[in-house]
């Protein structure tokens, strides 16, 4: 097995790694980071919880620890597709880069121009952004990107989906030709594959696989329920929501709780907190700054059920969340095995489960045929009577509210806007803004279902195979490092 040690990083690089606790390297750290080293190219098709961020930052400081910024002019250049992963990839990049006084600017969204304008001016050697933000700051005259000698693009599905392929494009385009890149994607749709195809000069392909069928340390389940009074269903949801809370007992100490809308993320907060539970939601609609301070809450155990919207399900790495709740069953079936992937984490066990209405069964067979397993029926521990079913909420007139109509259309430079939730209060679900042509060129894959074990409707958790990206079963795993 490959060691850190034997990957040619610098040794303040590897003090960095072992002070976080890192023993060996994961697959796609073994294999990005020898190539990156050399000066190659990367094609990088891995997860998030793979340790792909490691994979991109840990050569990058090796090889940006020889030489000096200058004004205005970064060094190099990473591309996030939201807020929150620009954030976590600065934050990963001050823990990796401990002693190696490499200077580092995050450009995104919700914060003044003029700090970042002081950044910049004094110089960088490292530039973390979202594609909006930067071409923002690029048009406004204070950035010049031709002393880029690296570029990350990060979870470039996600930019796809999110319509930021123009924005990228345009960016790459501003790099010098002779820049090393470094690109990432959790799947290689064919205008991904054409980007890179583009842009990318005979990379080193490495492949990790994917977490969706890897992992066995989430307990999973759905309980199936049926309001007699189709209108009493959105009260009745939250009942059960508190009863499943409930039946968890002391496990559940740390929980997301994931609706597909944002006006439900709110409406559940709010309901929870109205019952006593320490609650708080996120959204895109949230401010910036609003949206750091739930999620560090959230991370420093100060808030203990995050009522969130997709947006907080993909890539975001916060460590101890016991409980997955879904509220409501997603409507594509990758973002389950994004939400749940928010618990097990780092080889811990973790719960997920999910409330599925009749509408939901077909979304729901869509998951099974994801992940290639059923997920177990739970009982209703209200219809048990195991739980005490909580008093419901006095004012129904605000929970039965319909989510408002909004004409807001975003521009896809507006990334660190979080355009992923722009129009999705008039839909049924959240569905990120994806243009006809990358709907078009990313077809959902429908593998052949694996009809199997649906056996009975109770608790079967404890047979349940998981799922997830904890570190363990990636370390174990084999990677596929082909160099064309
Ligand atoms: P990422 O896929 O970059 O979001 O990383 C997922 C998690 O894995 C993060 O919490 C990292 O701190 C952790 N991690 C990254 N590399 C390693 C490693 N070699 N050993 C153990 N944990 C790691």
């Amino acid at each position: 097995m490959t060691k850190f040690a034997d990957l040619k990083l610098s040794p303040k690089v590897l003090k960095a790694v072992e002070a976080a606790g890192y023993e060996t390297p994961t697959p796609i750290q073994a294999g990005a980071i020898p190539p990156a080293l050399e000066g190659r190219d990367v094609l990088g098709i891995a997860q998030t919880g793979t340790g792909k961020t490691a994979s991109f930052t840990l050569p990058m400081i090796t090889m940006l620890s020889r030489g000096r910024a200058r004004a205005r002019m970064p060094r190099s250049l990473v591309l996030a597709p939201t807020r929150e992963l620009a954030a976590q990839v600065a934050e990963n990049f001050d823990n990796y880069a401990v002693g190696s006084k490499l200077t580092k600017a995050l450009l995104i969204g919700g914060v003044s121009f003029n700090e970042q304008n002081k950044l910049i001016d004094r110089g960088v050697d490292v530039l973390i952004a979202t594609p909006g933000r930067l071409l923002d700051h690029f048009e406004r005259g204070k950035l010049m990107l031709t002393g880029v000698q690296i570029m990350v693009v990060d979870e470039a599905d996600r930019m796809l989906d999110m319509g930021f392929i123009p924005d990228i494009e345009r960016i790459f385009s501003l790099t010098p030709f002779t820049r090393q890149t470094l690109f990432f994607s959790a799947t290689m749709a064919p205008e991904i594959e054409r980007i890179t195809n583009t842009f990318l000069s005979n990379p080193a392909k490495v492949e990790v696989a994917r977490a969706a069928t890897t992992g066995e340390n989430i307990t999973q389940g759905v309980i199936k329920f049926r309001s007699a009074v189709k209108r009493n269903e959105p009260r009745e949801k939250r009942d059960l929501l508190r009863a499943l809370i409930e039946n968890e007992g002391d496990t559940c100490t740390s929980a997301i709780v994931f609706c597909n809308r944002k006006v439900d993320v709110d409406t559940v907060a709010k309901s929870l907190k109205k019952h006593g539970y320490n609650a708080e939601p996120i959204h895109g609609d949230l401010d910036q700054s609003r949206r750091m301070e739930v999620l560090a809450g959230f991370r420093d155990g100060k808030i203990k059920f995050l009522c969130a919207s997709d947006v907080a399900a993909r890539g975001l790495d916060i460590p101890n969340v016991s409980h997955i709740f879904n509220f409501d069953v997603p409507s594509h079936a990758e973002d389950y095995v994004h939400r749940i992937g928010r618990t097990g984490r780092a080889g811990k066990s973790g719960v997920a489960l999910m409330i599925c209405v009749p509408r939901d069964d077909k979304n729901l067979e869509d998951i099974e045929r994801l992940v290639k397993h059923e997920i177990p029926r739970l009982d209703n521990p209200m219809a048990s009577g195991a739980t005490p079913a909580p008093k419901s909420e006095p004012k129904p007139e605000t929970v039965e509210e319909k989510p408002k109509r909004t004409r807001r259309t975003r521009k896809p430079k507006e990334a660190d806007q979080a355009p992923v939730e722009a129009k999705t209060a008039e839909k049924p679900a959240e569905k990120p803004a994806t243009k006809p042509e990358a709907k078009k060129d990313a077809p959902r894959e429908k593998p052949v279902r694996q009809n199997n074990q649906r056996g009975g409707n109770n608790n079967q958790r404890n047979q349940v195979k998981g799922m997830g990206d904890h570190l363990p079963d990636f370390i174990a795993k084999s990677f596929d490092d082909r160099r064309n």
